[in-house]
């Protein structure tokens, strides 16, 4: 067996560290790095079933041209002239990369340093920008630089951990381990979101604000620290400038009644909060995604940074704000400013920032300012303005808000470039040159994480086929283009040296971004590199700011007035993400264990919108918006808001039909951030009632989803599920069915058909279909696609005698069941989540079950009482 190899998790921005051993031709064993200071050993789920990932199913490995198979040479010049056409005829402004937050840092640098540089725009712009650009927005106004100033130490320093617009519990879960590990210690948790997730249920108190309401909550909770005398009027002094008129503005409307009555929260609630706040200095206040993707997303994470500079909470330990990032290396790409808005290395359009850049790139043309952001990029596209552009590594026919009109631009534009991983995306159909790209586990660079650890991604496999790293691809066309020089990289070493050097270029200590003495190693030292932090755990100890005067700013900031529901348009729709899906799923959906946790795009509404609406609990419903309109299931859920619905965002074409989510959102944006606005669309949702429901069993894959109303495709082991809904002729799903010998029931009476085919002696593929009866639970039937004989009682869906029914899974690690769960809590009388553990195994491997396991136990032991 291979010695193990010390990498990163290729998920979220939690950035664990992945001990990682190659077993054989493309099968790794995973564990989490007991040294790396992110997880210390630990991973979630999606880390710990990486390993599932890692196949060749799907994966594009070839150049290609339309749908031709073409040298890399031939990819390459044809790529290289078609831009230096379009430039040469209609100027840089016409051409624009779309990068990834997937991407490593050398890759991310090559891509900025080609287009700022040397193309000369800035049309360069990440799906970063979908997640935390606002929070980049208002760091740079604060503090005059990008910085987060925090590390995840800060939480076991912590006496209160305030998470906004974070289901921290799903989303990073390995933080939450942390943070739950620290309030079992006694510090106390508050949770501000719209939804009581798994996160706000295990809260000391849960805010369950209205979406959009964080800048009154948080300009009233700075109002009363101001009564309560604990503004700290000794640090502003000395280390933050407030505007002249700050705390008369601040006053406005920020009594506790009415923001109570903004944010449509109990007072008592509110007023526990702002005491809880006031009497506890060690204060983490930690937000994400609901904080972020809002149109008015910089104001709010500027009215969170105001409170803790006027607290001075900030620049000590267990005392931060804390911008916790959605994507493994989104921080990497804000390093090497691969945003729109930014330049390089932290730096800015400033004149004196544009001409450093340019000597040090030797660069003859160099961006002078801003390029476009991802939503008006796509905008430019539709309107014909960008006529050549670079998808790298995403996918935003799937991920854009209207992501239909992102699909109309895409098939307008005369001449698209993807370079992906995944050979199948809705993107890729819109590609004239397709370029294989290197996936997690075959390429060398570097990641950043939230709290600015930087860490080696290392190839644990060879190239499959002709794929090659990003960092490779994007040079190749650079020198094609006629920069040899400045791309002659051989090695990602290479670029990461330049990258350092760079952060340190000129820079007299006004930029706290300075990868100093990183640069100095050979390529040994990058190879044996080890996790390291930049700009110590505290950036800002010493109260100094990187503005012109060394001084932080608190922003004036206003809640906006939020407009009442439309008549045709009365609910709102809110979206995010599954604890075991990631993004588009092109890799998470590959395995069968992640896929249990959540199996559909569930609709969540609350039980009296459903009751009022006639929606029933498993049913389907249509959610309709201005952009568009998707189908999903219904789960009912006091979880929710009255008046708000929730979505996943992961579905694409390729694995459902009818149960997109990007095509719902609209394109509106923060003003200067220019982040979307996902959480708070206008909607409706009605009651979808087909002619018939059922599934569709298969060994093998399908090119394209079943065609019907409603499908959704599910992994399962030795195949793939596709649970259905339609009003069509069921034929035409029949004909889906592989060849082989044919065992088939039907019952007229209930309008069932139950068709199962046989290959060999195994089964190759069931459908079963219904009109008004019930459908079998689908575990036994997905089993005996790898049994070795085919079962007598196939057709009646349930192996010969009494079976037990475990219930939907929870712990996916150990594939252990609801039902299970429950009844060892009540049978074995177990007290708490670690006797659950002890007793039934459920939540000790990664534990990301364990707030599931939580409610469970909370369930059973109010039922009992
Ligand atoms: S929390 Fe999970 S998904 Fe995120 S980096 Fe760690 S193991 Fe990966």
């Amino acid at each position: 067996m291979a010695d193990a190899v010390r990498t990163t998790c290729a998920y979220c921005g939690v950035g664990c560290g992945i001990s990682a051993t190659v077993t054989g031709d493309r099968a790794v064993e995973i564990a989490g790095d007991p040294d790396h200071p992110a997880n210390r050993g630990k991973l979630c789920s999606k880390g710990t079933h990486l390993g599932e990932t890692v196949g060749l199913e799907g994966r594009l490995l070839h150049p290609m041209i339309g749908n031709k198979r073409a040298s890399w040479d031939k990819a390459l010049d044809l790529v290289a002239k078609r831009f230096k056409e379009v430039i040469a005829r209609h100027g840089p402004g016409s051409v624009a990369f779309y990068v990834s937050g997937q991407l490593l840092t050398e890759d991310y640098y090559v891509s900025n340093k080609l287009m700022k540089g040397f193309i000369g725009t800035a049309n360069i712009d990440t799906n970063s920008r979908l997640c935390m650009s606002s929070a980049v927005a208002g760091h740079m106004r604060a503090f005059g630089e990008d910085i987060v100033p925090a590390t995840y130490d800060d939480l076991d320093a912590a006496d209160l951990i305030v998470l906004v617009g974070s289901n921290t519990a799903w989303c990073h879960p390995i933080v939450y381990q942390r943070i739950r590990a620290r309030c079992d210690a006694g510090a106390k948790l508050v949770v501000i979101d719209p939804r009581r997730t798994e996160t706000a249920e295990e809260a000391d108190l849960h805010l369950a604000v209205r979406p959009g309401s964080d800048v009154a909550l948080m300009n009233g909770l700075l109002q009363h620290c101001r009564e309560a005398g604990v503004v700290d009027d000794t640090y502003l002094a000395a280390h933050v400038a407030v505007p002249a008129n700050f705390w008369d503005q601040l006053g406005e409307g920020s009594d506790l009644w009415s923001v109570a009555r903004t944010c449509e929260v109990p007072a008592a609630d509110l007023r526990r909060f702002y005491e809880l706040f006031a009497a506890t200095p060690r204060t983490v206040t930690m937000f994400s995604q609901g904080i972020n993707q809002s149109t008015s997303g910089t104001d709010q994470v500027n009215a969170i940074l105001n409170l803790h500079l006027a607290t001075g909470r900030i620049g000590k330990a267990g005392a931060a704000p804390f911008s916790i990032t959605g994507q493994p290396n989104a921080m990497g790409g804000r390093e090497v400013g691969g945003l729109a808005s930014t330049l390089a290395a932290h730096m800015d359009f400033a004149p004196e920032n544009c001409a450093r850049v340019q000597r040090f790139w030797a660069a003859p043309a160099i961006a002078e300012k801003p390029g476009l952001k991802a939503v008006d990029m796509f905008r430019a596209i539709g309107e014909g303005r960008i006529k050549a552009l670079w998808v790298m590594a995403t996918n935003p026919a799937v991920s854009m808000p209207d992501a239909n009109r992102v699909r109309a631009a895409l098939a307008a534009c005369p001449f698209v470039v993807v370079s992906d991983v995944i050979e199948k995306t809705d993107t890729g159909a819109f590609a004239h040159v397709r370029l294989p790209a290197a996936a997690w586990g075959e390429k060398d660079g570097t990641v950043t994480n939230s709290d600015r650890m930087v860490s080696r991604q290392r190839a644990l496999f060879p190239l499959p086929g002709e794929a090659m790293p990003d960092w490779w691809i994007v040079k190749e066309v650079a020198r094609r283009m006629g920069w040899k020089n400045a791309f002659a990289y051989d090695r990602a070493a290479d670029i990461w040296r330049e990258h350092c050097r760079l952060s340190t270029y000129d820079n007299d200590g006004v930029r706290l971004f300075a990868l100093s003495g990183a640069a100095q190693g050979g390529n040994a030292a990058y190879d044996d590199m080890v996790p390291f932090r930049w700009g110590s755990a505290h950036p800002f100890a010493d109260g100094r700011f990187s503005t012109n005067d060394g001084r932080a700013r608190l922003v004036p900031v206003v809640q906006k007035d939020l407009p009442e529901p439309l008549a045709k348009w009365p609910l709102t729709l809110n979206t995010g993400r599954y604890r075991d899906q990631w993004h588009s799923m092109t890799r998470t959906g590959l395995a069968p264990k992640l896929a249990r946790h959540r199996e559909e795009p569930l609709v969540e509404v609350h039980l009296d919108d459903a009751a009022r609406l006639g929606l029933a609990d498993g049913g389907l419903a249509r959610v309709e918006t201005p952009q568009g309109g998707s189908i999903y299931r219904v789960e009912l859920s006091v979880g929710q808001r009255p008046g708000e619905l929730f979505v996943p965002i992961h579905w694409t074409d390729r694995t459902s039909r009818g149960g997109r989510t990007g095509l719902l959102s609209r394109p509106l944006v923060d003003p200067v951030s220019g982040q979307p606005g996902f959480k708070r669309t206008p909607a409706s949702i009605a009651a979808v009632a087909p002619e018939w429901r059922g599934f569709l069993l298969l060994a093998h894959e399908l090119d394209a989803p079943p065609k019907c109303l409603w499908a959704t495709r599910v992994a399962v082991p030795s195949g793939t599920l596709w649970e259905l809904a339609g009003n069509c002729d069921i034929k035409s799903i029949e004909a889906l069915l592989p060849r082989g010998e044919r065992i088939e029931a039907q019952d007229n009476a209930r309008g069932t058909r139950r068709v199962a085919v046989v290959a060999g002696s195994r089964l190759a593929a069931a459908l079963f279909i219904t009109e008004s009866g019930e459908l079998p639970p689908r575990d036994w039937l997905i089993a005996q696609l790898s049994a070795p004989e085919v079962a007598p009682t196939l057709l009646a869906g349930r192996a010969p005698g009494v079976q037990t029914d475990r219930g939907p899974v929870i712990c996916v690690c150990f594939d252990i069941g609801l039902k299970t769960i429950a009844a060892a809590i009540r049978d074995q009388q177990l007290a708490d989540v670690a006797a659950i553990g002890a007793a039934i195994g459920a939540g000790t491997n990664c534990g990301s079950c364990r707030p599931a396991l939580a409610r469970i136990l909370a369930e059973e032991t109010s039922d009992a009482a």
